[in-house]
């Protein structure tokens, strides 16, 4: 049995474990990328925005190909990984539960997702250190921002009325309603 860090444990080998852990907890429906390369199998989740999450954090489609080189990504069940733990235990031992535990605790607690005030787009990032306690945050998308009308009524939203801003108004509002 090997002692490996975070990344490694949870790339190559126990990926499926935490996919497994962020799709019962949030949700996030599972998928495997397949390298056209070797034989390699990689399990991640899908975000509501597009993206992926693994123990390397949100990545697009692109960033992972660039990762792990061409190959498909595929939508699969929980039943996909049944067999995985295998393998996986010969070179890393038993699932170490307080590890995923720590692991997935740590990636869905930074989950902020952008909301565009303008239009149903939304973004999900990884919070920064610096950043307030919010897992929703209104904003105006990319898109939105090249549109005047929609820019000029987006920023309608910041304008302070009696000591607080309507933006400020709609983000707790956003924010009871979790
Ligand atoms: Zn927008």
């Amino acid at each position: 049995m090997i002692h490996v860090d975070d990344v490694t444990y949870f790339t190559r080998g126990y990926c499926f474990a935490l996919a497994l852990e962020l799709h019962a907890r949030a949700g996030f429906p599972l998928r495997v990328f397949h390298s056209d390369n070797d034989h390699h199998h990689h399990a991640l989740v899908k975000l509501p925005d597009g993206q992926f999450l693994d123990v390397r954090g949100i990545q697009n489609r692109d960033a992972i190909k660039r990762h792990w080189g061409p190959g498909i990504l595929r939508a699969v069940g929980p039943d996909f990984f049944k067999d995985w733990s295998e393998n996986v235990e010969v070179s890393l031992g038993k699932l170490g539960k307080k590890r995923l535990n720590r692991v997935a605790n740590k990636l869905l607690q930074r989950l902020v997702t952008l909301k565009c005030t303008e239009c149903p787009a939304i973004k999900v990032v990884s919070r920064e250190p610096c950043f307030y306690d919010f897992t929703e945050v209104t904003t105006i998308c990319p898109r939105c921002e090249k549109d005047p009308k929609k820019k000029a009524r987006h920023d309608r939203l910041l304008v302070p009325s009696r000591g607080t801003t309507r933006k400020a108004k709609h983000d707790r509002r956003a924010q009871n309603k979790k």
